[in-house]
């Protein structure tokens, strides 16, 4: 099975950081400066299975490969790469196909974290066990809608499952607010996003070791959380 990844980034020095982290994670990183270099590369190595793509290039911009890359494939996991300054350049980036963004500067576990969610969401990785989802310490039961942490029983709630649930199946993803309370407590709740705060904050209670100091359910500043170890 393919580990391959494009990494389009015309910093050398981002490009390096990039590479290394990846290859330490055991990805086989091919790697392009500009847009139609990428592109180039991604029809040589037709096994290629997730593209990082930064955005301000010269030549062809980044929405622009994504774009290109999407005209001829859907299977392959897009990643853009943001600066802080271009909040509405997710959006843009979101739109034109791509599937995941990660913001400049990153740490190495987010971007692996972001890697390698999509490639198991591509079926890059062994697929998980029908009715568990596993990530250590914790073990989710879909069937019996329960959760172990160290083979401990953790007494849920009905909506505290459904919020591991959902962390669990978006490792290293930030959800923001609005995005947890559509997926936890449905599209037609008219609640307020506070219901989100209470209930990770009880959350974090049951499952961190130090819920003052939680290192699962991360806070988002300004946004939402995060599930990352
Ligand atoms: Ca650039």
């Amino acid at each position: 099975m393919s580990r391959k990844v494009l990494v389009l980034e015309d910093e050398s020095s981002i490009r390096s950081f990039i590479v290394i982290n990846l290859t330490r994670a055991g990805y086989e990183v091919i790697e392009a400066e500009t847009g139609e270099e990428a592109l180039e590369k991604l029809k040589d190595s037709g096994d290629i299975r997730v593209a990082l793509l930064d955005i301000m290039l010269p030549g062809i911009d980044g929405f622009e490969v994504c774009r290109r890359i999407r005209a001829t494939n859907t299977r392959i996991g897009i990643i853009m790469l943001t600066a802080r300054s271009q909040e509405m350049d997710k959006v843009t980036g979101l739109m034109t196909g791509a599937d995941d963004y990660v913001t400049k500067p990153f740490s190495p576990a987010e971007l692996t974290a972001r890697v390698d969610a999509l490639f198991r969401r591509a079926g890059g990785a062994a697929p998980e066990q029908v009715g568990e989802i596993r990530q250590d310490p914790f073990l989710l039961n879909t069937r019996n809608r329960t959760l172990e942490k160290n083979g401990q029983r953790v007494k849920l709630t009905q909506v505290e499952y459904s919020i591991m649930k959902m962390f669990m199946e978006n490792p290293g993803k930030a959800l923001s607010r609005e995005e947890i309370l559509d997926m936890v407590w449905g599209r037609d709740y008219f609640g307020e996003l506070k219901i989100v705060d209470v209930n990770i904050r009880r959350l974090r209670l049951k499952i961190e070791d130090n819920a003052q100091n939680p290192t699962y359910i991360n806070t988002v500043w300004g946004y939402g959380y995060k599930w990352g170890f």
